[in-house]
């Protein structure tokens, strides 16, 4: 009696560690980085995190059966959480590009973006050519960022945030922000005076950011994201945020 009873205790220790370790070692969560200056991508709405990519994210983590948790932080610390595992995926209003492509990969990309021209009303620069010599406002480590330093003469400038370059444009020390469009679109409905050019400096690919270790991530999160187009499920995701011009 004694003996069994010793047995089962074993037993059940044994079976309790076991599910101890199963639970530690199955993931439930999916951690995201952002950087929620970006409206209508990701932006605060009291101490809420909300958008576009805050949607889809959450998306795909329920069809993965995962909790989604964010974490806010500087874009230009987002491709170096991914690479550590601090972070699961960078979601971001981010760009894909060749360079970024040498330290991470990217899923398929789930929109189509633009870098556009922010000026003042009145501006001399009436196209993203005009743009020789003059002082252009971006957001540090941003594809603006990158594609302004390709510009003649130009003087670039580099803010945290994007709404700080359109402060600057306001204050008129600087000629011109290049920004991503739809946040330029929420920039310069919130302040008088501000016109995008016509003109877009370039098309580009947003797609969510994932460690180059981790590639059944990658194969997952393009499953989910597939089934969420499929299902008319991102684009709703998308509407909801952007009215069609
Ligand atoms: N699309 C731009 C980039 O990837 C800007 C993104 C952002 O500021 N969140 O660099």
């Amino acid at each position: 009696m004694k003996i069994s009873k010793v047995i089962c205790g074993v037993l059940a220790s044994a079976m309790v560690l076991a599910f101890a370790g199963c639970g530690k070692s199955e993931k439930t969560t999916l951690v995201m980085a952002t950087n929620a200056e970006f409206p209508p991508y990701e932006y605060r709405d009291g101490d809420k995190i909300v958008g576009i990519d805050a949607e889809i994210a959450k998306a795909v983590a329920d069809d993965m059966g995962l909790e989604l948790v964010i974490e806010d932080m500087a874009f230009d610390s987002i491709i170096a959480a991914v690479q550590s595992g601090k972070a699961d995926i960078g979601v971001a209003g981010m760009t894909v590009s060749e360079d970024r492509l040498a330290s991470v990969n990217f899923s398929d990309p789930y929109t189509t973006a633009a870098q556009v021209v922010i000026v003042k009303e009145g501006s001399a620069i009436a196209s993203p050519a005009d743009l020789t010599g003059k002082k252009v406002g971006v957001q540090l480590g941003t594809t603006g960022d990158i594609y302004a330093g390709d510009i003649e003469d130009a003087s670039v400038e580099r803010f945290n945030k994007g709404f700080e370059a359109v402060q600057s444009l306001l204050q008129d020390k600087i000629d011109a922000v290049i920004i991503d469009r739809e946040p330029a679109k929420v920039f310069i409905s919130e302040n008088e005076g501000l016109i995008i050019l016509d003109e877009e400096y370039t098309i580009e690919d947003y797609a969510i950011a994932i460690s180059k270790d981790n590639t059944e991530l990658l194969e997952k999160v393009n499953a989910s994201l597939a089934k969420l187009k499929e299902s008319g499920r991102l684009q709703e995701i998308i509407d909801k945020y952007i009215t069609a011009e």
